[in-house]
């Protein structure tokens, strides 16, 4: 059982292994155990069916709980996880995963993800022969990476032989990731933006204002159809109920090519978060 793209009323994207995943999804990162619970349920009765947690978050097991109080179809909801680093390696990725799904209470993810490279340890190629037996298995439907730059993905996919289905990267107006995101249209890998709204700084821009100014819609409801646009997929976060709103209601409008241009043109390539090829948090 996988999900079924038709249940939604968001667009999906379609993945190099034939299955889909909603194009808007809700991101988790920073909230609370404790607030979890209350976010998800509020982007479930929005009409979001895609949620994005990892098990460094801390609340995969209030996403699970939201989820099935919400008394949503397995099927009709779409969920992502990530393996933490410490846990890189064949086995130890075998019993994290077991770990996170128990404690999101599910007995099948949608789509798991290999946090960061930490190309230092090189243990990414063994954690994805361990996603590739869970996938054959079908324990996970899709597997996929995070924060891989090039260099990761070309020798992910040399050694194992399968190309990740979607790379999470950071990914806003202030940073673009135009080579990024052309070798992943190159090799079949969608692009999912993480801190799409550069976690809220994105927002201040004047040619964003101005943007919003002419569509009648909030800088938030810009960028996110920028994303969409562009072919991300797209998780922003929002503890707020009246701003998780407002972020699924960008289906009734749409930037003309010049306002994506735009858009694009303000690339600064500003992080908000670390370099993939630096970030070894969590290593032994
Ligand atoms: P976002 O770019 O989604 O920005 C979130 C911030 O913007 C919050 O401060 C939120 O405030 C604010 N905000 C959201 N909507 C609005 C709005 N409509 N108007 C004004 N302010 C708004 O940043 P995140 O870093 O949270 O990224 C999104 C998701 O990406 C994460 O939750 C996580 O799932 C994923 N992620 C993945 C990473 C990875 O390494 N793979 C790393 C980082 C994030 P408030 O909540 O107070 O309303």
């Amino acid at each position: 059982m996988t999900f079924r793209s038709e249940s939604s009323s968001v667009p999906s994207t379609v993945l190099n292994d034939g299955q889909t995943i909603p194009s808007l999804g809700f991101g988790v990162f920073l909230v609370e155990e404790g607030d979890t619970f209350g976010a998800v349920t509020t982007a479930l009765e929005t009409g979001y069916r895609h949620i994005d947690t990892a098990a460094i978050y801390g609340n995969e097991a209030e996403v699970g709980r939201a989820i099935r109080e919400f008394g949503v179809a397995r099927d009709e909801v779409y969920v992502t996880t990530k393996l933490w680093n410490s846990e890189q390696g064949y086995d130890s990725t075998l019993r994290a995963f077991d770990a996170s799904l128990e404690r999101l209470g599910l007995d099948r993810l949608d789509l798991y993800l290999i946090h960061w490279p930490v190309a230092q340890a090189d243990r990414f190629v063994d954690t994805f022969r361990a996603f590739q037996k869970l996938k054959a298995e079908g324990r996970v439907t899709s597997i996929g990476v995070s924060n891989f730059n090039r260099d990761h993905l070309e020798r992910l996919i040399a050694e194992t032989g399968e190309t990740p289905a979607l790379n999470q990267i950071e990914l806003s107006p202030n940073l673009v990731q135009a080579e990024l995101r052309a070798f992943h249209t190159e090799h079949g890998i969608a692009t999912e933006a993480w801190s799409p709204l550069g976690r809220g700084a994105a927002l201040t821009d004047p040619t964003i204002a101005a943007i919003a100014a002419e569509t009648g819609r909030t800088p938030a409801q810009v960028i996110i159809r920028w994303h969409l646009q562009l072919g991300n997929v797209v998780i922003p976060k929002s503890v707020t109920p009246s701003r998780i709103r407002e972020n699924f209601d960008v289906f009734s409008f749409e930037l003309t090519d010049e306002q994506v241009r735009a858009i694009t043109a303000l690339d600064s390539g500003t992080r908000v978060g670390p370099d993939p090829a630096e970030f070894t948090a969590g290593l032994i």
